[in-house]
């Protein structure tokens, strides 16, 4: 069949509103950093779970891959098209329904184009808590954080995407709908479909809505700010905070000195709440309890002071108002990220390793790193509580970015082979997508590289679905 007529038949199903080209479709080609630029036949912006099989069965007939694409946040190139232009880009984002809101049995029922944003303040309408928060979460949306099962900063007391998630409505490859959304939080009747779809990435099928945990909201959030001068010194602290706080500790995310003092040099918009030391680390910890703010502050106090007193924690700020929480929140979210933007680009590693092997991996990558390139300048922080690191390299002083760049591959070789020695992951919270495709045999288990590709040919034989990404 001819191009023309895969065109009519796209725009019979979807409206020709709903089928972009030429430069209506070029903001769907490119990745968040706009580093991977692809092409493709056309973007499809289906309204309906029914319109997505319709363009299901129709790369079936006329033998198209389909790029599931949400809020395109993404930062390992998954949702952008490959150069050959053989694609269609399917964006979710018209799938933007919250269909339900169950206050008593603590779900809520989204379509997947819904933003996180969109969720969390679903549930706020409930009275209730969606957990899942990360820095993207104004654009990116909840198809797109099941399918690369997202992490983010409350991972520590509520677990990641998929441990958020009861069920899934899915379009498979053969153009029909599983319904899965039952949102029971105990059925053993077979094997674990949703958990199928859940990380992968949009290569074995199209999520169009899913049934989300609600739980009960915190009354109180209280955050501390604290530096430390030693990495094991917070990794101590870290084990000794959760050991007292148990499940009230919902956040502990690090901070390196070095980019800690980019945005000390760089955001001047945001407020620093402790000064600035390169060869410091800081932590921000968040208390989520069922008092008062008052009561929060008073654990943590008993918590920080001894600690203080020891010289383990070097000073500590303890947010006394929920504004200033909320600030200390913005630098995480907001102020390492224009930093980083505004010093120039940097090479980025999303790792996960043992806690306990941290320190002992930061030392040994740093003086790796230093024989092959000196005065490279390692930009960290993440979810210290999760064992994930963002992992960021940035110019050694004199160094051009294009003298940098040229290094990259190198430098993510030294880098995820120690992550490998020390027991940890190429990939913590991003995934695979085209980025990290052709490493992840040196690095991932042969049987399990074998036992995905029999899933992906099973559920998806033709290959329509992301085609080369993650396998
Ligand atoms: C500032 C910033 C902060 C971030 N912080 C975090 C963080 O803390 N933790 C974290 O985990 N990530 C983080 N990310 C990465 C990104 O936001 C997440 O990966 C997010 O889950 C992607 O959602 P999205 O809707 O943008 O998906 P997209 O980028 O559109 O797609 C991601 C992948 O999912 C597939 N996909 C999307 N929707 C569907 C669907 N409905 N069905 C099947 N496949 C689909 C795509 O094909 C692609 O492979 C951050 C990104 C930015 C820019």
């Amino acid at each position: 069949m001819s191009e023309h007529s895969l065109h009519s038949s796209l725009v019979e199903l979807l409206g020709p509103a709903h089928v972009l080209t030429g430069t209506d479709a070029a903001g769907y080609l490119a990745d968040q950093h706009g580093r991977l630029v692809g092409q493709a036949r056309c973007v499809v912006r289906p309204a309906s779970t029914e319109q997505v099989a319709g363009v299901v069965r129709l790369a079936r007939r006329y033998g198209f891959p389909i790029v599931p694409q949400g809020g395109n946040t993404g930062l390992v190139g998954g949702a952008t098209p490959d150069a050959t232009g053989a694609a269609v880009v399917l964006s979710t984002r018209r799938l933007d329904r919250i269909r339900q809101v169950d206050a008593q049995d603590n779900t809520v029922i989204a379509e997947a184009g819904c933003t996180l944003a969109e969720v969390q303040a679903a549930a706020e309408q409930a009275d209730r808590l969606f957990p899942l928060s990360l820095g993207s979460e104004g654009s990116c949306t909840i198809g797109g954080n099941l399918s690369t099962n997202a992490g983010g900063t409350q991972v520590l007391h509520y677990g990641n995407t998929r441990a958020l998630a009861l069920g899934l409505e899915v379009v498979t490859a053969d153009g029909e709908v599983w319904n899965g959304l039952a949102g029971l939080r105990k059925d053993n009747t077979g094997y674990a479909l949703k958990d199928l779809f859940i990380g992968a990435e949009g290569t074995l099928g199209i999520v169009t809505a899913a049934t989300l945990k609600l739980f009960p909201r915190p009354s109180s959030q209280t955050t501390a700010f604290l530096s430390f001068g030693s990495i094991a010194a917070v990794v101590d602290f870290f084990e000794r905070s959760r050991a007292r706080l148990g499940p009230a500790l919902t956040a502990f995310e690090l901070i390196s000195g070095p980019i800690y003092a980019l945005v000390a040099r760089h955001v001047p918009e945001i407020a620093l709440p402790l000064p600035a030391a390169e060869d410091q680390w800081y932590a921000l910890l968040e208390v989520s309890g069922f008092d008062d703010e008052e009561q929060d502050q008073v654990r943590l106090a008993a918590l920080i002071e001894p600690a203080i007193e020891s010289r383990e924690v070097r000073d500590a700020v303890i947010a006394d108002s929920p504004s200033k929480t909320r600030s200390l929140w913005r630098l995480r979210h907001e102020g390492l990220g224009l930093a980083q933007r505004r010093d120039g680009a940097n090479i980025k590693h999303d790792i996960g390793l043992p806690v306990s092997r941290i320190a002992e991996f930061l030392a040994s990558n740093a003086r790796r790193l230093q024989a092959h390139t000196p005065g490279l300048r390692p930009m960290i922080f993440g979810h210290l509580g999760d064992g994930n690191l963002h992992y960021n390299l940035s110019h050694a002083p004199g160094q051009s970015l294009a003298e940098l760049f040229a290094q990259e591959d190198a430098l993510h070789g030294i880098t995820y082979d120690s992550v490998h020695r020390h027991g940890g992951t190429i990939s913590a919270e991003h995934g695979i997508g085209q980025i990290k495709r052709a490493i992840l045999p040196d690095y991932k288990d042969a049987v399990a590289i074998k036992l995905m590709q029999k899933v992906k040919s099973a559920l998806d034989p033709q290959g329509i679905f992301n085609p080369g990404k993650v396998l």
